[in-house]
């Protein structure tokens, strides 16, 4: 079959390898000009393992890991509290995303076609094909197309409905950048401080140089992830006002981060995953939240699943997408309330 993937990062470039060694013909098109180059770390847990293995880049990944071996917890005045092993915070294994995203590309780039700095704009479907058009390039009929675009997935907003019904903000927001490591840090202690209604995660992993810096703050307007840098930088300045310890130092340092990056606690709840020879793969369709812990697990789980069951029905895509969804809706489901409570946690 030919099918197209929308999103180049996790679940998209998965899946095309799935497909490909499967012997479908796959595109990958993704809006950003060259791969992102994320700068949060993320961490595997459970069942994923085994897809690495399937992926064949676990011992990759593995060379990459921020080998962080635990957080010191603090408090407002940044005195130590508390210790948390290191698996609350960086899972099982973890990684930058961005050394994640460059495995999954390198691994699939020569099999596969990759279309960086466009966007599908229209997709039309009936029993033959689907007809997408782009935002660049011509019109162009696939046999199944693939939404793996994320939490403002297009091919979401297109097929399935505008985003404030898919989209469930969990009260909490934050954002995150790297700065000098002024503190020191190294693998060993990753720092994690709590106070009122902020939080602070800071570590450094694979740059001595460098500290990557977290912050999390309560809100109830999700309007915040779609607005510009400068009302998003005056939004953590609002929360975190009155911060004490090197707060004030890190919110100076935020101003230059050429790596600023904003993020809210949301998931996406919808009702089917897939609508005719459209289906949703990762966050596009079922975003637990950064606060799970789990979404890359989730992504790679869930393109290993879906295409395992095109293969297992011989292409038949409606059974196929049906077996898809009722084999991860319970673990999506279970991910989404660890989403939900973590984010209250965080929020208190
Ligand atoms: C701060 C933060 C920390 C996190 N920590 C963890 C963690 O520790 N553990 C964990 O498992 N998960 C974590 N996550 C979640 C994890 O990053 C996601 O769940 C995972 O990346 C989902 O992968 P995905 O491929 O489905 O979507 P994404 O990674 O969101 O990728 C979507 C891709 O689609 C592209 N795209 C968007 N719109 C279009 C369009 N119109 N056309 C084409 N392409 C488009 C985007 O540019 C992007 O490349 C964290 C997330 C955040 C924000």
């Amino acid at each position: 079959m030919k099918i197209l993937i929308s999103g180049a990062s996790v679940a998209g470039p998965a899946l095309a390898y799935f497909l490909h060694r499967d012997g479908h013909r796959v595109t990958v098109v993704e809006r950003a000009p060259a791969l992102r180059q994320s700068g949060w770390a993320i961490d595997f847990r459970g069942a994923v393992f085994k897809v690495l293995e399937e992926l064949d880049i676990l011992s990759e990944v593995r060379a990459h890991a921020t080998g962080m071996t635990g957080t010191d917890v603090l408090d407002a005045d940044g005195d130590k509290i508390d210790e948390l092993p290191a698996d609350v915070f960086s899972g099982e294994l973890e990684v930058p995303k961005r050394d994640l995203t460059r495995i999954l590309h390198a691994h699939t780039a020569d099999a596969v076609r990759y279309v960086f700095g466009d966007s599908i704009n229209r997709i039309e479907q009936d029993d033959s094909g689907v007809r997408v058009g782009f935002e660049r390039a011509d019109p162009e009929s696939y046999d199944l197309v693939v939404g793996a675009d994320g939490i403002y997935s297009v091919v979401r907003r297109l097929v399935f409905g505008p985003h404030a019904e898919a989209v469930h903000h969990l009260g909490l927001s934050g954002a995150g950048f790297s700065t000098a490591n002024h503190l020191g840090l190294d693998h060993r202690g990753a720092l994690w401080q709590q106070a009122p209604g902020r939080r602070a995660y800071l570590y450094s992993a694979a740059d001595p140089d460098r500290m990557s810096v977290g912050f999390f703050f309560p809100t109830d307007s999700p309007a915040l992830d779609l607005l510009g840098r400068a009302e998003q930088e005056r939004a953590l300045r609002e929360h975190l006002a009155g911060g004490g310890w090197i707060v004030p130092r890190l919110l100076a340092d935020m101003a230059d981060a050429s790596d600023f990056y904003f993020f809210s606690a949301a998931q996406v709840r919808i009702d089917h995953w897939s609508a005719g020879r459209v289906v949703l793969l990762g966050d596009a369709g079922y975003c637990a939240s950064p606060t799970s812990g789990l979404g890359t697990s989730q992504a790679l789980i869930g393109a290993s699943t879906l295409a395992r069951h095109l293969a297992q029905t011989g292409g038949d895509h409606t059974r196929a997408f049906e077996d898809y969804e009722w084999e991860m809706r319970p673990y999506v489901t279970e991910n989404q309330e660890r989403g939900r409570t973590g984010a209250e946690r965080f929020a208190e």
